[in-house]
């Protein structure tokens, strides 16, 4: 019974620390308003940035002729028609030679990493990098160094120390920071990775969408062509699954070398199918994506106004500071028994002290959405 109680007590501990995490439940299809619970709640915390989760059109282009399953990993039954168009449709979106899908962006970041650098290499990690990416970096055996947040200096210097060994240097970074809100330094970072002979791997799981020509991210925005181009269908696509972008012998590696695209079955086809079609609804949501920018510019105001803590930022997330894990729940359980549904982030996705709420608004929220959950805030407000 030894290992049981084990158990036991390292839930007991989490539970003692307020750290113990429940999912919630929610009925129907997301949206702006969804039931959670069994409460009709306004969603703020989705990354369901321009509704497409419950498109029509994206459930209509899941049904096809090839049934579900892919019945194996890609190399050996899995790849059907739908994954490789869907690959070459998103290849062409981001602007690059060739791409590979995955089950998910976890899937992806994680092979990804390994699959380009293994032992005896170099691996540069922003800080406040997706888990993703931290994983990725252990697994892969590489020597990690963790530069501080968004810091050129300090990567600088590490790339000196280090990126002139033997052996590959890659440099990992969000594109987006998924609980910060704020960008990368694409310019710049490529600019140090070619100075220094290194990769540059970028995870824009936040931002393609968002930013960009037609929504193709942050480094299309930028005319930055990273070796290595992280993209997940999860978010702004409005499904499941994920890819990754870049030259054909990169590209290869990882098809060759990405343990979770090597031993694990191939996405199913229908999800890969409303992938593809997704592409499209993305690229003409140019009016989805100036109203969700501008339902977050008026958000953050709106909060700093409130005298809520909202650090400077232009993008669709939003911070919302607290620090104390235990003010932050609470906050988090206040709005929700207002109607308004804000996660909050706590140890071990953020830092210990920078628990916070993280809220993200949708293109599909309406103006009196916004009316309603700022009134909740305003409820609620530190210098209320
Ligand atoms: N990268 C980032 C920056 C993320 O925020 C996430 C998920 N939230 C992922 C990768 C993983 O993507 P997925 O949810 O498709 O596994």
């Amino acid at each position: 019974m030894r290992f049981r109680e084990q158990i036991g007590e390292a839930l007991a501990e989490l539970e003692g620390l307020g750290l113990l995490r429940r999912p919630r439940r929610v009925s129907g299809p997301q949206g702006p308003e969804i039931e959670v619970d069994g409460r009709r709640v306004l969603c703020f915390c989705s990354n369901n940035y321009l509704g497409l989760a419950d498109h029509p059109e994206l459930a209509r282009a899941a049904r096809g002729e090839d049934g579900f399953g892919a019945a194996a990993s890609r190399l050996i039954t899995g790849s059907m028609d739908a994954h490789h168009e869907t690959e070459e449709a998103l290849a062409a979106f981001v602007r690059a030679p060739t791409a590979a899908l995955f089950a998910n962006g976890y899937a992806a970041n994680v092979g990804s990493v390994q699959a380009l650098v293994g032992a005896g290499d170099q691996v540069f990690s922003d800080a406040l990098n997706h888990a993703s990416l931290i994983d990725g970096c252990r697994l892969s055996r590489a020597q990690v160094h963790v530069y501080r947040h968004r810091d050129l200096d300090h990567l600088e210097q590490l790339l000196r120390q280090h990126a002139t060994e033997a052996g590959r240097a890659l440099i990992v970074t969000d594109s987006l920071f998924s609980m910060d809100g704020v960008f990368a330094p694409i310019e710049a970072l490529a600019e140090l990775a070619h100075q220094h002979g290194a990769g540059l791997m970028i995870d824009e799981a936040h931002s393609l969408g968002v930013f960009g020509p037609e929504g193709s991210g942050v480094c299309a925005a930028m005319g930055v062509v990273p070796d290595a181009l992280v993209g997940t269908l999860g978010k702004s696509f409005g499904g499941a699954g994920a890819f990754v972008a870049g030259s054909h012998e990169i590209v290869s590696v990882i098809r060759n070398q990405a343990r979770s695209y090597v031993f694990s079955t191939a996405p199913p086809p229908p999800v890969v199918r409303a992938a593809g079609r997704a592409i499209d609804l993305v690229r003409a949501a140019s009016e989805e994506r100036a109203a969700l920018l501008a339902h977050s510019a008026r958000l953050r105001e709106e909060l700093n106004q409130l005298g809520f803590e909202v650090p400077p930022g232009t993008s669709q997330i939003i911070p919302i500071l607290i620090g104390d894990k235990a003010r932050a729940m609470r906050l988090s359980a206040s709005l929700f028994d207002r109607g308004v549904f804000v996660q909050g982030i706590r140890p071990p996705t953020v830092a210990p002290g920078t628990s916070r709420l993280r809220l993200t608004p949708m293109a599909s929220h309406s103006d009196d959405h916004l009316d309603r959950a700022l009134a909740a805030f305003a409820a609620l407000a530190p210098t209320g």
